[in-house]
């Protein structure tokens, strides 16, 4: 776009300085006889003296080229500026010389400039007025390029260019949509409508105009919105709600009515609107200022859907991950009435999906998509769609013909805690501080009854602010029995009190794993009754939690004192937790002092290598050892459990899809 601008901006400089040179020349050679340095008195004088024998004057240009009595053979030049003057002032002298003199007379001649002198006369203008619409071409075929880019899709203000998916090669069916058969059973319904909807008018029955489809993220809601067109074989409208939000005013209402005014003509027809969440926020609300754009769309958008038929053949599909910030007049009966939420899959549905996406890539006979699948719990199809790209990218890297079960993990380990950044380094006492943090964590969860196994332990730093990590094997899909979160809390807890006794230091390290600590503590005395101080009694309100569309003036449902009260049982329960991880790391410190140390030494530790340090003392066996440390793809060839899934102590950057997670698990 930059080098566009700068291109068009060079050719308008150049056409200027043409102009400004051509323009110059051609009034140089107008005006050019004007080097005749006489003043007009003088040449008046010349005549009114009876001096000039004879002269020829141009009337039009006032050019003019005489003759004196003095010197009959130089021809001189003068330029007139004023003729009509010029005319009357010399009139007289000229008709009394003749009449004084009747047999010498003043030969004199006027003309009229001939036309080229005219054009010459006018080229200036016409330059001018070449330029200005050169320029104003210019600029216009700028703006338009600026607004193409800007808004991808938009052909001009307003418009919307619709793209056919089918000729994209873009088309997907419900084949392509893997593990999401509840979802795709309700679409099914507008499938057949849009087939044939002759069949359900004729019936009088009414299909639902719009379908919202609600789900974090990478679930696969443009995927399922695209099927559906597809199996239905009928045009597929998208505008993404972010293309709406425009810093032109107006532009995103008339989107919208170009939308619709399309997907009327072309019915039956799919609008998907993506991102919804971008325009239908709640009205009026936010922090500062609402955005009267926005509104207008939106406006825009509730009309439309109520101005076509309910029949009309025209259904729209929007998604959005943040339903909760939706303005309820697009939830209305009439509008978007039909809700379907797309969920992270479960195994069964990861299964299909990696099966899906495997399509194409060679597999080595020892993966098992069944094993990847239990081990990837939480992913969401976009997720498992990157982590077997990962793993291919890693075989090329490994120079394989085929993707082995060590690419998926690693490349699920990267696509869990971003890429490993052997190259950064770091202090000693840094590095001694996240060495005995994680063994912390691995210690404390290797004494708890209801925890999950250490899966791997690693000091290498990856993503941004991710030092270290422990993994867990996870045994079941969700964690929501009391004693299963006490467990938790101490693990989590099990970084920080190792650095406090190991090191007699606390580092910054441990204040993620403090902030999600507390957030179960929290969950579990106000959410989920599970604290005998206060009771079975819901004290937290879901819908009431602060969003940025919404609520900022909330008022808890609970008083003051309540409100002590849950932050009092919040703290007793953490110390509480940290009691017992502190006691454990004590009783345990030879072992957790061992895996620091073996940690500081190999920087990663698998869950197999763990067992046998916890309850030997030492590494497997010698030689498998350094074919770990090597190539540790042997050592996840020989793994006997394959369930690996992330418990990510320390990442900050999964920190959001983690909590998300627990409170959907847990609720
Ligand atoms: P969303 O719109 O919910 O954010 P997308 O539909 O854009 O998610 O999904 C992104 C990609 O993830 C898809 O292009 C597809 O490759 C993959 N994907 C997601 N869910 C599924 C699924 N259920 N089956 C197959 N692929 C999926
Ligand atoms: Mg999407
Ligand atoms: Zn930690």
């Amino acid at each position: 776009m930059n080098n566009n601008v700068s291109k068009n901006l060079t050719s308008i400089l150049i056409c200027i300085l043409t102009a400004i040179v051509l323009s110059s020349a051609v009034f140089y050679y107008v005006n050019a006889d004007k080097s005749a340095e006489k003043k007009y008195s003088e040449i008046v004088n010349l005549f009114k003296t009876d001096q000039v024998s004879e002269f020829e004057l141009d009337l039009s240009t006032g050019a003019m080229v005489y003759k004196t009595f003095a010197n009959p053979d130089a021809q001189e030049k003068y330029n007139v500026k004023s003729v009509t003057y010029f005319l009357e002032d010399i009139r007289e002298s000229v008709n009394d010389y003749n009449e004084e003199h009747p047999d010498n007379q003043i030969v004199y001649n006027y003309k009229v400039s001939n036309s080229r002198n005219w054009i010459i006369s006018l080229l200036p203008t016409l330059l001018i007025a070449v330029l200005l619409i050169v320029g104003g071409w210019f600029m216009v075929k700028r703006m338009t390029a600026t607004m193409n880019n800007e808004t991808n899709r938009s052909i001009g203000f307003g418009k919307v260019r619709t793209k056919s998916l089918s000729e994209n090669g873009e088309t997907k069916t419900f084949a392509d949509v893997a593990g999401c058969d509840e979802e795709k059973d309700d679409l099914q319904e507008i499938v057949d409508f849009l087939k044939d909807p002759k069949k359900f008018t004729e019936l009088g029955a009414r299909i639902p105009k719009g379908v919202l489809l609600v789900g974090p993220p990478g679930t696969g809601k443009t995927l399922l919105a695209k099927a559906v067109a597809g199996e239905a074989v009928v045009p597929f409208l998208s505008i993404s709600g972010s293309d709406f939000v425009e810093m032109y005013v107006g532009v995103g209402a008339s989107r919208v009515r170009d939308l619709f005014n399309q997907a009327i003509k072309k019915s039956p027809a799919i609008v998907f609107i993506d991102e919804i969440d971008a325009v239908g926020r709640h009205r009026g609300a936010g922090a500062g200022n609402s955005n009267d754009e926005r509104e207008q769309t939106l406006n825009q958008l509730l009309v439309e859907m109520d101005g076509f038929g309910t029949n009309s053949g025209v259904i729209v599909i929007a998604a959005t991950n943040r339903p909760d910030v939706l303005d309820p007049a697009l939830l209305r009966p009439g509008r978007f009435d039909r809700q379907i939420t797309v969920n992270r899959p479960d195994a069964q549905g990861r299964e299909d999906i990696l099966k899906v996406h495997s399509r194409n890539k060679p597999l080595a006979p020892d993966v098992n998509l069944k094993e990847v699948a239990k081990s990837t719990m939480g992913f969401t199809g976009a997720d498992l769609e990157n982590l077997l790209n990962e793993a291919a990218l890693l075989a090329a890297r490994r120079h394989k013909h085929a993707i082995s079960y060590a690419e998926i993990q690693d490349a699920s380990t990267k696509v869990v805690m971003g890429a490993e950044k052997k190259s950064h380094k770091y202090s000693e006492r840094a590095k001694k501080l996240t060495a005995y943090h994680e063994a912390g964590h691995a210690v404390a969860s290797y004494y708890l009854e209801h925890h999950d196994p250490v899966q791997e332990i690693s000091i290498i730093p990856r993503g941004l602010g991710a030092g270290g990590y422990t993994m867990y094997q996870p045994q079941e899909e969700n964690y929501d029995s009391k004693n299963e979160m006490l467990d938790l809390l101490v693990s989590m807890l099990g970084g920080r009190v190792a650095e406090a006794i190991s090191l007699d230091d606390i580092s910054t390290g441990a204040s993620n794993d403090l902030q999600r600590a507390s957030q179960i503590c929290r969950d579990m005395v106000s959410k989920y009754g599970m604290s005998d101080e206060l009771g079975p009694v819901v004290y937290s309100d879901e819908n009431n939690e602060v969003f940025l569309g919404r609520d900022y003036g909330h008022v808890n449902n609970y008083s003051e004192a309540t409100s002590a009260r849950i932050d009092a049982e919040i703290e007793k329960m953490m110390r509480h937790a940290y009691n017992m991880t502190e006691k454990i790391l004590r009783e345990h410190n030879d072992k957790l002092i061992l895996i620091a140390e073996t940690l500081l030494k190999n920087e990663k530790i698998s869950g197999e290598e763990f067992e046998s340090l916890m309850k030997t003392g030492a590494l497997p066996n010698k030689e498998e050892n350094n074919a770990v440390s090597e190539n540790k793809d042997d050592s996840a060839e020989n793994e006997t459990t394959d369930n690996t899934d992330a418990e990510n102590n320390d990442n900050e950057i999964n920190n959001g899809a983690e909590n998300e997670e627990s409170e959907e698990s847990e609720s």
